[in-house]
């Protein structure tokens, strides 16, 4: 790493000797699970640049962009709209949570039998290894889950620039009138933020940059239908991950850079994995970088992942929002009406979920389901029971997994996904 970047973290106010045993950890992992993989795309190797350069380039981009007047927000969940964020004129990036850190400090604030995206969260604080949250002007926290919306409480502790934005968690006009009054006070939080008043103009070009976003995934998950699976599930993993860092114009251009080149892969038939490897849907918590555990444990057993109904994939980015208002009254309401789509466990009762991972597995013709679930997160594994009866009604196979970051189940989750692959062929 160059001297500057060093410079920088520092200056970022980051803990250079823990951050260095991260991106040590993180570059390794990043060699035996990416880089060890056959027949990947050439597009891939921007991924691997921009992952090369996460904690370099791209903070180097942000940190240039603050010292020209922009602000940078950062958020844990796909409930904050980046359409508002920049039509602000400022810039949106995912805080990970996908590794443990400082876990022995995260259990002095957190109970043990927090999900591990939260301790992950307040790890990355406490031991001063995020970038991206320390270039952030402001924190987006979000009223989801019981365990974030206390934890939020505790964080509010350790940054000075936490925002919560209250959610719903019913399909009601209530719930709708909610997300509207949150969506009207963020957007007049962010407007402060930045000193720049949102405009019809402007939040257009939000939505449309973001909608380009969405639509160069949606032709990638298309893509992914095909058998033989023209990229791997890792790769269509890491795709989603960088969605929530990237320069957006630049990364639209690399996702349809690669749909071109699969597109050629499609037409003379060549894969990742032979044709009729058995296909898995993963569906279920989010999957944060450089949380790429379950994928490589499943595509090491002899199976290819199709796709995610998952925050980090389709439950993220499936919907666009529609542009055609012509005030920001319309607009708004177009971004209410997309947000609230959004089918997180958190809402009660939620069909909605259980439709749409019934029509991916028809989509991407995927002969079963994993159920990814962190350990403790009372949602996403409430909801695993009635998925799997919903996929067994429907003889889809399902497999339920309740894991964390740690790598200490990786052979137990190992034999059983083996076994369950054993049974799909
Ligand atoms: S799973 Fe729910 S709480 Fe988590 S990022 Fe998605 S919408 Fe937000
Ligand atoms: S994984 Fe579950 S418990 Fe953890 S933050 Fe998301 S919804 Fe909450």
């Amino acid at each position: 790493m160059s001297d500057d970047y060093r410079q920088m973290w520092k200056e970022l106010g980051l803990d250079l000797d823990a951050h260095d045993a991260l991106l040590g950890v993180l570059g390794q992992a990043y060699q035996d699970i990416y880089l060890a993989q056959k027949q990947r795309p050439e597009g891939m190797g921007y991924f691997d640049f921009v992952m090369s350069e996460v904690h370099g380039l791209r903070i180097k981009e942000l940190v240039d962009e603050k010292a020209a007047g922009r602000k940078i927000v950062g958020s844990y969940c796909v409930f904050v709209p980046e359409e508002i964020v920049l039509a602000a004129n400022a810039t949106l990036v995912g805080l990970c949570s996908g590794a443990d850190f400082a876990t022995e400090d995260v259990e002095r604030m957190l109970p043990r039998n927090t999900c591990a995206l939260i301790k992950s969260s307040f790890g990355f604080k406490l031991g001063k290894v995020c970038p991206y949250l320390e270039s952030a002007d402001m924190i987006v926290g979000e009223n989801t889950c019981d365990g974030k919306k206390k934890a939020y409480e505790s964080l509010a502790g350790l940054v000075d620039n936490l925002y919560v934005m209250d959610l719903p968690q019913v399909k009601s006009e209530n719930g709708k009138a909610l997300l509207k009054a949150e969506f009207l006070r963020f957007k007049a939080a962010v407007e402060k933020l930045t000193g720049v008043t949102i405009t019809a103009e402007r939040l257009k070009d939000g939505i449309q940059t973001v909608n380009a976003k969405r639509a160069a995934l949606h032709r990638l998950s298309a893509l992914r239908k095909t058998d033989p699976a023209p990229v791997s599930g890792l790769d269509g993993l890491l795709v989603n991950q960088v969605f929530f860092y990237d320069n957006p114009a630049r990364f639209t251009a690399s996702v349809n850079k690669i749909c071109d080149e699969l597109e050629k892969r499609i037409a003379a038939e060549e894969g990742v994995f032979a044709k009729k490897t058995p296909r898995i849907l993963v569906s279920g918590c989010p999957q944060a970088v450089p949380n790429w555990k379950l994928p490589m444990i499943v595509e090491t057993a002899g199976a290819v992942i199709v796709g995610e109904e998952s925050c980090v994939g389709e439950r993220g980015t499936r919907n666009l929002t529609d542009d055609s208002g012509q005030t920001v009254e319309e607009m708004l309401d177009a971004i209410v009406d997309r947000y609230f789509q959004v089918d997180c466990a958190i809402f009660t009762p939620n069909p909605d979920r259980l439709d749409h991972i019934q029509q991916m597995v028809a989509e991407t013709k995927a002969d079963g389901v994993i159920h990814y679930g962190l350990q403790f997160c009372q949602p996403y594994l409430m909801e695993s029971i009635p998925v799997e009866k919903a996929l067994e009604d429907r003889q889809i196979p399902c497999l339920r997994l309740e894991t964390d970051y740690s790598m200490e189940d990786v052979g137990q989750l190992k034999t059983r996904v083996e076994a369950f692959v054993e049974q799909l062929r």
